[in-house]
């Protein structure tokens, strides 16, 4: 592998040291990124310019004749280009005519399709986008973090910053320079299959964790982060992927585009459209979206990508264009820079620049920032990636580390009725099963199957654990296609209950996209209900009627709605897609070598008809109750227990109103149990008087507290007003005077929680 590295790099110095004594300025790296730009800028063709805003599919995911066009609409990442093959592809890409691909899994393509970019005139680079959400998982062998809902489990701004460092050395060693990550959309309607892949439903929150993944994929310049998808796909009126959002421009500026306004400020180099429409105008065509605010009100410069196919959309879908061509010149107008993917968008652009229909400044516009990036990364020095150092990179000892930490940190206790942890005792057995109990729907969406010998399933981590403490661990078959779970799988696992003395009993959902037949969540899969899939709960059910003791543990990756669960079962745990690891930070959970701290990033309905159900309501949301349903959540945002009790006392609010004014909110926070464990404290606010409505709570901060058994600490905040403010009437950015509520505790609901009030006499403007 390494003589096939410097053969690589020899060609790369030789072709330009044989053709021409002087190299190119653009080649010469002692100048700085622009001049570079501009000379190499100076050299293209019209032709040149319009590839590099040209993105392909991998050749290993050109579909084979055994995938359905419908398999490949639905997102599992290949793709079929009607006329071209593998063959045609690779001569576009010597021919200069492509600039990007998506989903190069294979270290050994990436550096064949970088040979042959070497070959065409002017030898520019390919740059590669890969869907690292939470980890490469989408190359075989790398680190699978949790997912992202249970990184933003964590409230750790710290662990999602790792997580993004350690993934862009993952995608680098590995061939690619681009993470499609992270997602920031913020959450609102659960029903909607890709609510893992999000941080949850607070814009605050998803903006720190998002902001720090992004300053990780970023950290050392070695790959682009990518916030995604420009806007509110989160929304979709009926939970489905694609479905059309009215949004008001408040709630446009309230909650979708904080983060992404965050983001831009933390440096993001890339953002990606959203699939959807809002207010009629789909995202790839709304320049008053793309222009007005991504580009001139936040400032941000960087590149701006389309999804999967939706250029194409514009006419195929929406309608609102006749042809593909009409689609491209409405998506270039609003501003976009490269097409996800495929051919056509080439010949159309040229077409559409001949008729003078696009601008050569509008294209050069965007070619520069690409190929700037480009250079930024370092691809013209160091294109070719040196296969056999990948091994000591991905899934190094440090990644399986963090992973691990990450899941540790990310398990939510949902309910425990004293039984966890689980006391060793002499000949105790216990029992684990469920469809999720021993397979790889741990690693969640976003993966390709991964070596066994790189996941730790529920049952293994259990089985680790517990023995080591005494305890006979086994497991029972109770069939891990979800949906397929039938009634004689039921009535075998209650009878194989009855000889434990504790069975684990872990349901929840299946999103590995390449399970096709049996995944039950997941990009383009929405649900109807927010209930378990198929019939998991009448396994838990009659389970329960057997099992001396039962604990439930969810895998999955967004809220279930079973209230019967939380009435009938004495522990539940909500596992998240815990990662590589999970099955040994589950373990820890179960037998108390870890304290549970992860915390709800999501409110859990009781059922779907509560939907929207979120912690930041306004007040007039719950004036009138539903005749047959609660108007409060079976698990609130914020929601998580300990093995430890923490007590919350002597809350302090201090105003400092000078030229940089703040509040400073202190309080004692007490361990009162003798177990160590790691409190996430939270600070929410109420503005309980203003000129258009603001929500009941909102949050403010948060921080991770570890304390000793029967420790105390004193917790302080520092608000500054900037972050206390809203929307007015007219839309400007202001505090006004009066009273604020501040509640500091455990969870978003009041009774974790204790409250003082501070009134302020100014009133600002931001
Ligand atoms: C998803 C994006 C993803 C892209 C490329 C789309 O279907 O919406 O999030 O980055 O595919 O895989």
């Amino acid at each position: 592998m390494k003589i096939k590295f410097l053969v690589y790099n020899l060609i790369f110095i030789s072709i330009f040291s044989c053709v021409d004594n002087s190299v190119p300025v653009y080649l010469n790296k002692n100048y700085s990124y622009n001049i570079r730009v501009k000379d190499l800028i100076s050299r293209m063709t019209t032709e040149d310019k319009v590839a590099q805003m040209c993105q392909y599919v991998s050749l290993n995911q050109l579909s084979n004749s055994s995938d359905s066009l419908k398999t490949i609409d639905n997102g599992d990442s290949k793709a079929f280009y009607k006329g071209l093959f593998r063959s045609d592809i690779e001569k576009l890409v010597t021919d200069g005519k492509i600039g990007s691909f998506l989903h190069v899994f294979s270290y050994e393509e990436a550096n064949y399709l970088q040979k042959l970019a070497l070959k065409s005139r002017l030898k520019i680079p390919l740059m590669f986008g890969v869907d690292a959400i939470h980890g490469n998982g989408m190359v075989k062998g790398c680190t699978v973090y949790p997912s992202p809902i249970a990184i933003s489990s964590t409230f750790s701004d710290s662990l999602s910053f790792e997580v993004g460092k350690q993934t862009s050395k993952e995608i680098r060693a590995t061939g690619s320079h681009w993470a499609f990550a992270p997602n920031i959309d913020v959450a609102r309607d659960f029903r909607w299959g890709r609510v893992g892949e999000t941080f949850g439903e607070d814009p605050k929150l998803v903006s720190n964790i998002g902001v720090n993944m992004i300053k990780g994929l970023q950290y050392d310049n070695q790959i682009i982060a990518c916030a995604k998808h420009f806007i509110a796909g989160s929304e979709p009126i009926n939970g489905l992927n694609f479905s059309p959002m009215d949004i008001s421009e408040r709630k446009l500026r309230e909650v979708y585009l904080p983060p992404f306004k965050n983001a831009v400020n933390a440096g993001v180099k890339s953002v990606m459209i959203a699939h959807n429409e809002i207010n009629g105008i789909p995202c790839h065509m709304n320049k008053y979206l793309i222009t007005n605010i991504l580009k001139d009100e936040f400032n941000f410069s960087g590149l701006i990508v389309s999804d999967w196919m939706d250029v194409e959309r514009l006419y195929s879908l929406h309608h609102v264009a006749k042809d593909f061509k009409e689609a491209c010149l409405l998506s270039i107008n609003a501003g976009l820079d490269i097409n996800m993917h495929g051919p056509n968008f080439y010949e159309e652009v040229l077409a559409l620049i001949k008729e003078d229909k696009i601008s050569i400044n509008r294209i050069d516009n965007s070619v520069k920032k690409i190929l700037l990036a480009k250079f930024k990364l370092g691809l013209f020095e160091n294109r070719f990636i040196d296969t056999s150092k990948i091994s000591n990179i991905i899934f190094s000892q440090k990644h399986r580390k963090t992973s691990l930490e990450v899941a540790r940190k990310s398990i939510v206790l949902l309910k425990n009725n004293n039984i966890l942890p689980l006391k060793s005792s002499p000949n105790m057995k216990i029992l684990v099963t469920g469809p999720n109990a021993n397979n790889h729907t741990i690693l969640g969406d976003w993966t390709k199957p991964q070596p066994t010998k790189n996941v730790t399933t529920i049952y293994e981590g259990i089985k680790a654990i517990g023995k080591s403490k005494g305890f006979e661990v086994d497991f029972y078959n109770s069939n891990s296609n979800i949906s397929a779970i039938s009634e004689k799988d039921i009535s075998r696992t209650s009878d194989f209950s009855k000889n434990y003395d504790f069975v684990i009993l872990v349901v929840g959902d299946n999103s590995l996209r390449y399970s096709k037949n049996t995944k039950t969540a997941g990009e383009n899969n929405g649900r109807a209900n927010l209930s378990l899939m198929g019939k998991q709960l009448k396994l838990i059910k009659s389970v329960n009627n057997t099992a001396k003791n039962m604990i439930v543990i969810y895998v999955n990756s967004k809220p279930i709605a079973e209230p019967w669960i939380h009435q009938n079962v004495d522990a539940i745990i909500e596992a998240w897609e815990p990662g590589s690891l999970g099955g040994k930070a589950v373990a820890e959970v179960i037998f108390g070598d870890v304290n549970p701290s992860g915390k709800l990033p999501i409110t859990f309905p009781r059922s779907v008809g509560q939907l929207q159900m979120h912690y930041n309501f306004k007040p007039s949301q719950y004036y009138r109750k539903y005749i047959d349903e609660e108007v409060d959540p079976l698990y609130c945002f914020g929601h998580g227990l300990s093995y430890s009790t923490f007590e919350y006392s002597n809350l302090k609010l201090d105003l400092k109103e000078d030229n940089n004014p703040y509040i400073t909110v202190s309080f004692l926070l007490k361990n009162k149990s003798n177990f160590d464990g790691e409190e996430v404290v939270q600070l929410y606010l109420r503005d309980s008087y203003s000129s258009v409505t603001r929500p009941v709570k909102e949050l403010i901060n948060y921080k991770r507290v570890f304390l000793k058994a029967n420790e105390s600490k004193i917790v302080k905040f520092k608000i500054k007003f900037e972050e206390l403010a809203f929307y007015d009437l007219n839309m400007s950015y202001v505090l006004e005077r009066g009273d604020f509520i501040f509640m500091v505790g455990g969870s978003s609901n009041s009774i974790d929680q204790i409250s003082d009030t501070i009134n302020l006499n100014m009133a600002y403007s931001f």
